[in-house]
């Protein structure tokens, strides 16, 4: 069947979001694709459609068992037959995926990429006729990146084995995340590659230079009383001290951390996703498991470590598509400390330039003197065209920004 009467039928959806139809068309027509989106934007339709566009068994590899058993759940309630295996399952309900893959029964088998791991799994796949990979969530295969995860490095071994074609998502956008991709799953033959999307117009851009930093945390929390938000930190302590802060004014807040026992972490995760405005002070441990759509501010008590983090953290905001409120702090102590961690980290010489660069990236938009937004498309390869209206720069221009756009008209004259 082909794409649009499968996205009415099984999906419920009218139309395309911006960016899916050019991949669907593409995953279907057996291309190797690697298409970056932003969280939201609507990934997993881009591999599942095509999945039923074309016979036999779509394999996807994801990261997350929470993830997996989502979009297992939504498919088969539409009615397609999708499963995972996951550690979390029992023997039964493996091996009841086990025969209906055998059976030639299922469309989309979800699986975690350490999985690969076991030897028994490859000739399995084999054995049930996979004609196509989806990687989810693939900037999971960068080594240097935060999230990831040395079994993902076994999914260019599948692809190669299988020799089917490989479409791989992902929200993390920069060239070099990129290039790891290509590198990785696709031994550097160059995808067909999409990019589009980044744009979230509704979320509202600010930084401020440090200026008595907790009261400015806090007087932007109070603005914003009743509302959910999350607040970044640079330490786990921190996270502690500031909560307890919050509270102290009156502010519903709750400490996450790495360091956190895995239990308290869950009910952090599950009282924020049931309860309306609370606070979450966070390190980044509170990342790609988040999936509130109602989030209302993200506030940065400290530089993050990249723009790249920036945008990620950020754009947990307003996924409902309503306004959301950002404020990102930096001062002096920041940028020492990031470079630092850079440089004291034990990467190759040339991971420690590219850290640096996506560092000055973001003290670039921190000091910008022009629309935030503008800065910030133009990192990830978009171009915008006016200012945009809903960030800080826009709402109150700089007094010398058309005195120096004057000086250069001269100067260039
Ligand atoms: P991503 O993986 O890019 O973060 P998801 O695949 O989780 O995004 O999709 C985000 C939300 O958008 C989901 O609730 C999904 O059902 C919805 N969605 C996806 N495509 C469409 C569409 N064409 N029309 C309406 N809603 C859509
Ligand atoms: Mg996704």
């Amino acid at each position: 069947m082909s794409a649009a009467p499968l996205l009415r039928q099984v999906f419920g959806f009218d139309s395309f979001r911006p960016g899916q139809e050019e991949i669907v068309n593409a995953v279907a027509s057996g291309r190797d694709v690697l298409a970056i989106m932003p969280t939201g934007g609507g990934k997993s339709l881009c591999y599942q459609l095509p999945a039923l566009m074309r016979d036999g068994l779509t394999v996807v590899i994801s990261p997350l068992i929470a993830l997996m058993r989502d979009q297992v759940r939504a498919l088969t309630e539409a009615g397609v037959a999708a499963a995972a295996l996951t550690s979390g399952n029992s023997d039964e309900e493996n091996s009841e995926v086990l025969r209906a893959m055998a059976a030639r029964e299922l469309r989309l088998l979800y699986m975690a990429p350490e999985r690969l791991a076991s030897g028994a799994t490859v000739p399995m796949l084999r054995r049930a006729g996979v004609q196509a990979i989806a990687v989810d969530e693939a900037h999971c295969v960068s080594q240097w990146g935060h999230d990831f995860r040395p079994d993902y490095l076994r999914v260019g071994e599948l692809r190669r084995v299988l020799s089917v074609p490989l479409a791989a998502f992902t929200a993390t956008a920069d060239a070099e995340t990129r290039d790891e991709i290509v590198q990785r799953l696709f031994d550097g033959a160059q995808p067909q590659t999409f990019l589009r999307g980044f744009d979230r117009p509704n979320i509202h851009l600010a930084f401020q230079p440090k200026d008595g930093p907790r009261r400015q945390i806090l007087d932007f929390a109070a603005a914003r009383r009743g509302q959910s938000g999350i607040i970044y930190c640079g330490t786990r302590a921190k996270t502690e001290t500031l909560a307890a802060a919050l509270n102290q004014s009156g502010l519903a807040a709750t400490a996450y951390h790495g360091g956190m026992e895995a239990d308290a972490r869950r009910e952090v995760e599950a009282r924020f996703q049931r309860e309306d405005g609370l606070i979450v002070v966070a390190t980044v441990a509170f990342g790609m498991g988040i999936d509130k759509p109602d989030i209302r501010w993200v506030a940065h008590a400290d530089l993050p470590k990249s723009i790249e983090a920036y945008y990620q953290e950020i754009g947990r905001g307003g996924r409902d598509g309503a306004p959301a409120e950002t404020l990102t702090l930096y001062g002096p102590d920041d940028i020492r400390l990031r470079r630092g961690q850079i440089d004291e980290s034990l990467a190759p010489p040339e991971r420690k330039a590219a850290d640096h660069a996506r560092l000055n990236a973001l003290l670039g938009l921190a000091e910008a003197t022009g629309c935030r937004r503008i800065a910030l498309l133009r990192y990830f390869g978009e171009k915008a065209v006016a200012p945009c209206g809903n960030c800080d720069i826009c709402d109150d221009p700089p007094e010398c920004f058309d005195a120096t756009e004057a000086a250069q008209k001269v100067l260039s004259a």
